[in-house]
């Protein structure tokens, strides 16, 4: 496609009215843009007869400076010469052809944002030759707007505005169409995602419990129906674990159900750990990690951002979160050390660390999700455990389960959306015997990450189950590749993914 054709021909990709997408202009008239991007892969040089002369003698003799090759994610950038109807030109490099996948192109469109915007960049040409010979063209084209999209959204509302460039993107493809329609479904995603991350990062005097059922209510607009109970009926029903856990803030517990239907089959739960603050309770939090304890209902938040994206697809799912809601405060009427707790699953827990909060909220959870929907499979989230953190870092979130389908499923999902996960074992359910209780909350030594997923075991009665903990993956200091810095929104994409593909 000749690039002299660009202005006529390129296409306003991302028609989408999100309020998230400023940087986009949804106009199809592309007068002039600051910045022309190319793309070349490893396999073949890219065709630069439709540049005038004078830029292209500049940007080849640039790519010879540099010695590119396409190698993945290298970028040479060029100040065009000034007659040139561009600013600058940017080549990017895609690597082998083989390798391009949702998980690449993802990551390289938030790299290319991060780098446009660095070089305040306001209107960009993305012009995509270079693969549209391949059968996937148009996914790949909407991956990398996915990628953009992702990097994008930040959450700024306490900051003072500054005039940071907005970037409104063009982009030129073989078949706009079908790329529209693949970026459509990848939008109803990102949405899910950014309501993960915008639950994660707001503060949390002001993400309480109820802030966050208000935030679930508002799924009600797309067919979502949302049941909240308060700690009355908490009590009522015998959750006497997620109520003592709430106990010591002034709102107390919720228990925040949200339920789309996409189909009547039998349906899939999300129990999701919502914990608004994490002052460890009476075995307060004395490390630096306290100031992060905002995000220690990143669970619950990715659950409700699943429900969001799968309700904003209409896909033909039955997912239901069900997300146990509290804040861990000191108080007089805190829960304390040494108390004895009466789950609604009929077992008691003498807690040994008011800390441990996270499994006592899930196992009445649990338990709701199984009472009420009888899933046929249940997957927590859970920013669970500083030893999962020890154990894997934030690149991978840990996976317990003892049903290896389960596991391979959602290890090929994570892979796909750059939300990886490894495998950690179950089998230390005999560290969690308590002098007092039938449970204690934590074990007697043992792997700390395991332990607790042994744990919430007793309570995943005879439902396939899965159990995710996404401790460190939730709030990230500094951003990577498509995810910005702040609430990550980790588990939506693995989530969606996961669900979307087991219809297919
Ligand atoms: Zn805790």
């Amino acid at each position: 496609m000749s690039g002299l054709r660009l202005s006529a021909v390129a296409i306003s990709l991302l028609v989408s009215q999100s309020a998230f997408s400023a940087q986009f202009d949804f106009s199809d008239k592309l007068s002039q843009t600051d910045a022309l991007v190319l793309f070349q892969s490893e396999n073949e040089k890219a065709s630069l007869s439709f540049l005038d002369k004078d830029t292209r003698a500049q940007l080849e003799k640039a790519l010879a400076t540099e010695a590119f090759t396409g190698t993945f994610g290298k970028m040479v950038d060029v100040l065009a010469p000034v007659d040139s109807k561009y600013s600058r030109i940017v080549m990017v490099g895609l690597g082998n052809n083989e390798d391009l996948n949702a998980s690449t192109m993802t990551k390289l469109g938030g790299n290319l944002h991060a780098y446009l915007e660095s070089k305040k960049v306001n209107t960009a040409a993305l012009s995509l030759d270079a693969i549209e010979h391949l059968a996937n063209h148009a996914e790949l084209s909407a991956q990398l707007a996915h990628g953009i999209n992702l990097r994008d959204h930040t959450f700024d509302v306490y900051k003072k505005t500054e005039n940071t460039p907005i970037v409104s993107y063009h982009f030129d493809v073989k078949n706009a169409n079908e790329t529209k329609s693949q970026y459509a479904k990848l939008e109803h995603i990102q949405k899910g995602v950014f309501l993960a991350r915008d639950l994660t990062s707001e503060i949390a005097t002001r993400m309480t419990p109820v802030d966050f059922a208000k935030a679930a209510k508002e799924l009600e607009s797309l067919g979502v129906t949302v049941t909240i109970l308060e700690p009355e009926q908490l009590i009522e029903l015998g959750m006497g674990a997620l109520e003592a856990v709430g106990r010591g803030s002034k709102e107390g517990a919720r228990l925040v159900v949200a339920h789309y239907k996409g189909n009547d089959s039998t349906p899939i739960a999300l129990v999701g750990k919502g914990i608004t603050f994490d002052s460890g309770g009476y075995n307060i939090k004395t490390g630096e990690s306290i100031s992060r304890m905002k995000s220690d209902m990143a669970g619950a938040a990715a659950a409700l951002g699943t429900v969001k994206a799968m309700a904003l697809s209409k896909a033909d799912v039955n997912v239901v979160a069900v997300m146990g809601m509290a804040a861990n405060m000191v108080s007089q009427t805190s829960f304390a050390p040494g108390d004895v707790l009466r789950t609604a699953e009929g077992l008691t827990v003498e807690v040994l660390n008011t800390d441990a909060e996270g499994r006592l909220v899930l196992s009445d959870a649990m338990w709701y999700a199984r009472k009420h929907f009888q899933p046929e499979i249940m997957v927590d989230i859970a920013t669970l455990t500083g030893s999962k953190v020890r154990a894997l870092g934030d690149r991978y979130a840990g996976i317990f389960s003892q049903d290896d389908t389960l596991v391979n499923e959602l290890t090929l999902a994570g892979k796909r959306v750059n939300e990886n996960v490894w495998r950690l074992p179950l089998g230390y359910k005999d560290m969690l015997k308590s002098d007092i209780a039938d449970l204690k909350n934590i074990g007697s030594g043992g792997p700390g990450a395991t332990t607790a997923a042994s744990f919430l075991e007793h309570f995943a009665g005879d439902t396939r189950w899965v159990h995710l903990d996404i401790a460190g993956n939730a709030l990230s200091s500094s951003a990577k590749d498509e995810v910005p810095a702040g609430g990550t929104g980790f588990g939506v994409r693995l989530l969606s993914d996961w669900l979307l593909q087991s219809k297919n």
